[in-house]
């Protein structure tokens, strides 16, 4: 019998329990300690992040996002709808309304062209997300939210080294969230990481990340007592998680090698038959990279991806889809009322996501596309 082919494994680069051992043993488990501090240097040196705080999960990152962006009741953020619920999520809780934006044709990213026709005098955000890790066209967001005196918070948590004109995604815009669940790049179980490019949220970001205490700066020697001066939560991560991420970012080089190699024999391997069947294979827009987080393909119609699926899982291949829609899910479509969004929709019914982990074997893949190519 054929063995199963997952749709992804997650990768331990062999040191995790290393230095998770480290971390017990030097007696200081709790978060922002020894592996926190060299993660957080780690990806500041590494992407000139301005400040980089590691969090529970990149929602968490994103609710203190929110917090930090101030938003409230009334307010407007501009989300894309083919996205995860987490991007959302943090804004509802403020009590924002989230206007949703259709996604462009030739990328599951937020449509530029169609976002000023969004803005109205209530609107304070926009969150664009860098759909498996391909860069949103961040100039054009940013001189909308310059002209609008908006902020932008980059939903990276698939974009973990990935580019946008040679600037590392989650530096541009004002604040930026990152993900290490199971399932991205660069992982930690669950885990997550924001970045502030913007100096006037980095104080406060310290203190909404530690139960809205000002513990950080007592520390660093700043003030001589320490106490409650705003609101927050408990957003910092053990020391057991950061030293788990340690290992990985070790790898990071390695790991993003062997994820882009096997995209490229994805996209090599398929070229022609996708261009027969009708369908479409990613694009990376020349001022955008490739992260290797993802290979996709965008079905000509939902019926031609359950046959796709179908015939993979005959032959214990799992492959999946992925986001519904977040303006027709069940929690949000009585409150929608915007527009039609066909291109978030045709998304939510036709594209379709193929196994890719650093584990799987050139055989294995051979025979993922083997199979797609004899399907008609
Ligand atoms: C994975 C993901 C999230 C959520 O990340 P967690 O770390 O699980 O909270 C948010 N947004 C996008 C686009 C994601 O892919």
């Amino acid at each position: 019998m054929e063995s199963i082919i997952p749709f992804n494994k997650p990768y331990l680069t062999g040191k995790e329990t290393t230095y998770i051992l480290e971390a017990v043993n030097s007696g200081k488990i709790s978060g922002n300690g020894i592996f926190t501090k060299k993660c957080q240097n780690f990806f500041e040196e590494m992407y000139q992040f301005k400040k980089c705080l590691l969090t529970t999960s990149c929602t968490d990152a994103l609710e203190m996002a929110a917090i930090l962006a101030d938003i409230k009741e009334g307010d407007e953020v501009i989300v894309p709808s083919y996205t995860f619920v987490s991007t959302a999520l943090p804004f509802i809780r403020q009590g924002a309304k989230i206007i949703f934006a259709d996604s462009e044709t030739v990328t599951p990213n937020i449509d530029v062209a169609k976002l000023e026709a969004l803005i109205t005098g209530k609107t304070k955000a926009i969150v664009p997300v860098h759909y498996a890790g391909v860069a949103c066209d961040m100039d054009a967001i940013m001189d909308l939210a310059a002209k609008y005196n908006l902020l932008v918070i980059e939903d990276a948590a698939q974009a973990i080294d990935s580019f946008y004109k040679g600037k590392p995604l989650g530096s541009i815009g004002h604040m930026a969230a990152f993900s290490f669940h199971e399932t991205k790049n660069i992982i930690s179980g669950e885990g997550g990481m924001l970045t502030i490019n913007d100096k006037r949220f980095v104080e406060r970001a310290e203190v909404i990340w530690e139960k809205g205490t000002n513990r950080a700066s007592f520390f660093r020697g700043e003030v001589n007592k320490y106490g409650w001066v705003d609101t927050g939560s408990s957003f910092l991560p053990s020391e057991i998680i950061a030293a788990f991420l340690w290992a990985q970012l070790e790898k990071l080089e390695k790991i993003q090698i062997q994820r882009k190699k096997i995209w490229e024999t994805y996209y090599t391997g398929l070229k022609n038959w996708a261009v027969e069947k009708n369908i479409k294979l990613p694009t990376i827009p020349d001022y955008a990279t490739n992260n290797g987080h993802m290979f996709y393909i965008v079905c000509s119609s939902v019926e031609q991806r359950s046959a796709i699926i179908a015939k993979l899982k005959d032959k214990q291949i799992l492959s999946v889809f992925h986001y519904l829609s977040l303006h027709a899910s069940p929690y949000y479509m009585d409150k929608y009322d915007g527009e039609e969004l066909p291109n978030s929709d045709r998304y939510t019914n036709c594209l379709l996501r193929l196994p890719l982990y650093f584990e799987l074997t050139q055989d294995q893949l051979d025979s993922i596309i083997k199979i797609l190519v004899s399907f008609d």
